[in-house]
């Protein structure tokens, strides 16, 4: 763990979002600031009493949110600095994964997996577990072997996975609450290229096989029957495909995840090979991903619970459909990150995107809760949850190890928000 000292000044006032993207999320702060460099941000941190970071907004509840002043690292220099010896990149937090993995890619590296979508900054998915799919493949955040981020005082703080482990592995989902993460390093492996396929009308008693049938698989459906309309599988490109696979259709155009929405908006399909981070997105960058107009929910049950936790939610199958935009179905593998979502368990993962009427979606959120009870579900840290913070709290072995390290590195609650006092009372 490297500190460094800060010198104090003034920080700049500018222009930052004031909404999150789904536009549910009006932030409360009483300043938004723009700094470009990181003594500013330092110096802004420092004279600060209440602060946070907003990465590019895609989150749908409040745990990034302040009453006092919230700051985008988007001003600060924008790099990716490969390690060719280390096999690691190092990004600005700010930075897009788009834009991130166009640049490696010309470089001949790529990253392990992304999330459905490229417009994401690296720091804010980090702070939330954000992830991907594939029954091999950990979130994006088990990718980070180091990371930089201004302190509540204003220092500077390298942690790397090597250096400091355990401590680590509690600091990489942060949840924006422990400091602003300035730069993050990250695994890269060699450039790859994939091909994405869709599949439609998969039976429920396949998905296990369907999960681990590629490099990445996502199952979407709608709760409107016990099928499952479609299968996107994201396949290494020189595996060929089964010619029946499944008892499955092969679909003959190309798809949008949600029923009316432009397949343009979607990374190719049909089997045209392309670079890694033109297939493992579902969503192009420059194109507006999902429908725009939703609200999401998002949760991690044990793998192997898989069929009995759909069995489950069966039961609540007639309040989903009506709020329901689509349901993804994807798999994760177990990391050590004490507020990974994967936290020792190789997970299954239940998606929702919602119709964007919160007094709508958040009794069927309830709902599915209840159901979903039994398997000790774990929610996205970066959707729509109202899980009792007491229970929560037992899903989660190192939950009390990240409390006190929050109290910690930030002993007057700088970085502390409504919901996180909630979460993670001090
Ligand atoms: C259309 C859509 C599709 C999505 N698909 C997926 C998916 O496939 N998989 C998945 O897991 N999630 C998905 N999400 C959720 C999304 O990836 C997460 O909410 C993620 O956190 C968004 O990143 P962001 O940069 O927008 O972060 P923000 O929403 O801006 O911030 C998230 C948190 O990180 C903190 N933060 C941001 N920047 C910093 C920083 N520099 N330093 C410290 N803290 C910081 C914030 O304070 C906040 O607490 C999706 C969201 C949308 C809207």
């Amino acid at each position: 763990m490297i500190v460094q000292g800060q010198n104090a000044t003034s920080a700049t006032t500018a222009d930052v979002p004031r909404r999150n993207w789904a536009g549910n999320v009006r932030y409360a702060a009483r300043a938004f600031h723009r700094p470009t460099s990181t003594d500013e941000l330092r110096r802004l941190v420092a004279g600060s009493t209440r602060i946070r970071a907003v990465g590019s907004g895609h989150s749908f509840n409040r745990f990034g949110d302040t009453d006092g002043d919230l700051v985008t690292l988007a001003g600060l220099p924008q790099a990716v600095d490969v390690d060719h010896e280390r096999g690691q990149v190092t990004v600005s937090g700010a930075m897009r994964y788009g834009d991130v993995a166009r640049q490696l890619h010309t470089q001949g590296y790529a990253l392990a997996n992304l999330a459905s979508l490229p417009h994401i900054s690296v720091a804010g998915a980090v702070a939330t577990a954000t992830h991907g799919s594939g029954q091999t493949h950990g979130n994006l955040a088990t990718a980070v072997a180091g990371l930089e981020l201004v302190t509540a005082d204003g220092d500077l703080l390298r942690v790397d996975r090597d250096a400091d482990g355990d401590t680590f592995a509690g600091m990489v989902v942060g949840l924006g609450a422990l400091g602003l993460v300035t730069r993050v390093t990250l695994d890269v492996v060699p450039a790859f290229e994939l091909r994405q396929y869709v599949s439609l009308d998969l039976h429920r008693e396949a998905l296990d096989e369907a999960l681990g049938s590629a490099y990445s698989v996502s199952v979407f459906t709608d709760w409107r029957t016990p099928r499952l309309r479609e299968v996107w599988r994201k396949q290494v490109a020189d595996q060929s495909p089964p010619a029946d696979w499944l008892g499955t259709t092969a679909a003959t155009e190309p798809r949008h995840p949600v029923l009316g929405m432009p397949p343009e908006n979607c990374t190719p399909q049909l089997g045209e090979p392309g670079p890694w981070h033109e297939r493992l997105p579902h969503f192009k960058l420059g194109f507006t991903p999902s429908s725009g107009d939703e609200l999401q929910s998002e949760y991690h049950v044990p793998r192997t619970a898989a069929a009995a936790a759909l069995a489950a939610l069966d039961d609540v199958a007639h309040l989903i459909a009506p709020v329901l935009l689509v349901c993804e179905l994807r798999t994760v593998a177990a990391d050590e990150l004490w507020l990974s979502p994967n936290h020792q368990r190789d997970s299954f993962v239940v998606h929702f995107t919602w119709i964007d009427d919160t007094a709508a979606v958040l009794p069927v959120v309830a709902a599915v809760e209840e159901r979903l009870a039994p398997f000790a579900p774990r929610p996205h840290w970066g959707k729509v949850f109202v899980t009792d913070p007491a229970e929560l709290a037992t899903r989660y072995p190192r939950y009390a190890d990240f409390t006190a390290q929050l109290t910690h590195l930030d002993p007057t609650g700088k970085f502390r928000t409504d919901l996180l006092d909630r979460y993670f009372p001090r």
